[in-house]
C-alpha cells in the first residue's frame, strides 16, 4: 500500500499538483486506492470483444485514404488510434503531430508522456483507455485541421466511439472540444462542465501540450480528472 501511495504522490508531483492534503478524497487514501483498483478491474473485464469492428473501421479508412487533401500534404501514415477496444475512458485529441505521424500512434512525445502521467494519476494505464484524434492525418506544419478535413474524417471517430462505447470521453484542448460539441465557445468556458455525448459523459479539458507551456493549468486538469475518476467509480 505504501508503494502505491508513493506512486500516486510521485504522479501528482510530476503533474505539478500541489496541496493534495487539502483534497478531501486524499484523506481517505486507502479507500481511494482501492477504488482506483476497482476502476482498473472494471476496465479489464473481458466483455464482448469488438476489436474486429475497430478493425473494420480501420480497413474502411484504408492505409492510403484520399478522402481529404491531407493525403497530398506530407502525411507519412494514418494514425488510427490505440488502446483498449472496450475502454471506459476515451481521450480525443486534435490531429497527429510530427512524432505521431512518424510512429503511427497518437500522443507520443512530450505531450503524450504527460498524458500517460495524467492517466496513471487516476489509477489507469494507457492500455486501459483508448486514445484517438479527431482527424487521422497530420496537417502540414501542425496547423489546425480545416473544416473540410474534419468533415471528411470525423465520421470515423464517431464510429470508433460507437464501437468502444466509453463511459467518459475527454476531448483534449480547444479544437477537439469545439469540434465534438459543434460550438465556438472557448475551452475556458467548456472545461469544468459535463456534456451528454453519444451515450457518454463528455468532460473537456486542456491539451497536454498546453500544460507543457502553462504548468499552472495542471491543477484544473487534475480537477477534471477527478470528475472522470468519480464517474468511472460510480458506473
Ligand atoms: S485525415 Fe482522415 S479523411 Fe483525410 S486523408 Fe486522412 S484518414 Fe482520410
Amino acid at each position: 500500500m505504501s508503494r502505491e501511495l508513493a506512486d500516486h504522490l510521485r504522479y501528482y508531483a510530476e503533474l505539478g499538483v500541489t496541496g493534495v492534503s487539502r483534497d478531501p478524497q486524499w484523506s481517505a487514501r486507502v479507500s481511494d486506492t482501492r477504488a482506483n483498483a476497482r476502476v482498473a478491474e472494471a476496465v479489464d473485464s473481458p466483455e464482448a470483444r469488438v476489436s474486429d469492428t475497430l478493425d473494420i473501421i480501420k480497413t474502411d479508412i484504408g492505409p492510403a485514404c484520399t478522402r481529404c487533401k491531407l493525403c497530398t500534404l506530407g502525411r507519412k501514415q494514418i494514425v488510427f488510434g490505440v488502446g483498449h477496444p472496450r475502454a471506459r475512458l476515451m481521450f480525443v485529441g486534435e490531429a497527429p503531430g510530427e512524432e505521431e505521424d512518424k510512429q503511427g500512434e497518437p500522443f507520443v512525445g512530450r505531450a503524450g508522456q504527460l498524458l500517460t502521467k495524467i492517466i496513471e494519476a487516476i489509477g489507469l494505464t494507457r492500455d486501459q483507455v483508448y486514445i484517438a484524434n479527431l482527424i487521422k492525418c497530420r496537417p502540414p506544419g501542425n496547423r489546425n485541421p480545416e473544416a473540410d478535413e474534419v468533415a471528411a474524417c470525423e465520421p470515423f471517430l464517431f464510429r470508433q466511439i460507437d464501437v468502444i462505447q466509453p463511459r467518459v470521453i475527454v476531448p483534449l484542448g480547444k479544437f477537439a472540444a469545439q469540434c465534438l460539441l459543434k460550438t465556438t465557445d472557448p475551452i475556458t468556458r467548456l472545461r469544468g462542465r459535463r456534456f451528454d455525448y453519444r451515450g457518454a459523459t463528455l468532460i473537456p479539458t486542456f491539451h497536454p501540450a498546453y500544460l507543457l507551456r502553462n504548468p499552472s493549468a495542471k491543477r484544473e486538469v487534475w480537477e477534471d480528472m477527478k470528475q472522470v475518476r468519480a464517474i468511472l467509480q460510480n458506473a
